[in-house]
């Protein structure tokens, strides 16, 4: 039960000890990253919450690959094999999310009546009605 009697006020706040954590350089990276990464999932819950269906904003997969890659370098500087291999092959699919909505943005068209930009392969304007030329939105 020696957990136990750490978990008291005086353990908790003295000995070099915040929120019964040792702290040093290393422990920052690792709870920044735990911080960032649990952060997406606020991002995405709120995100969700504001449009009444299911989103999965950019700012997702940006924690996800800065959260991860704290972990990652936590995890070698601990020489933890499971949690390595955990973050080792994470950031695949979140550049990959990345790459594919920055080639979805510049798909888009903008309109040459109104400027709005609408989405890829659409004929006219959603705002306008005006016929959109097939080239695509480069400047996004
Ligand atoms: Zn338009």
């Amino acid at each position: 039960m020696d957990w136990l009697t750490n978990l008291n006020w005086h353990d908790g706040f003295s000995h070099g000890r915040f929120l019964w954590i040792e702290w040093h350089f290393w422990k920052v990276i690792g709870w920044l990253g735990n911080l960032v990464f649990f952060s997406r999932f606020v991002v995405q819950w709120y995100a969700t919450e504001k449009k009444k269906r299911v989103v999965v904003p950019l700012a997702f997969w940006w924690l996800s690959l800065a959260g991860s890659f704290l972990l990652l370098v936590y995890s070698v500087w601990k020489k933890d094999s499971v949690f390595i291999f955990a973050y080792a092959f994470t950031w695949i699919p979140y550049v990959r999310n990345l790459i594919i909505h920055h080639r979805h943005v510049g798909a888009h068209l903008d309109c040459p009546s109104c400027g709005k930009s609408c989405a890829p392969n659409s004929n006219f304007c959603s705002a306008c009605g005006a016929r959109l030329t097939t080239a695509p939105n480069v400047a996004k």
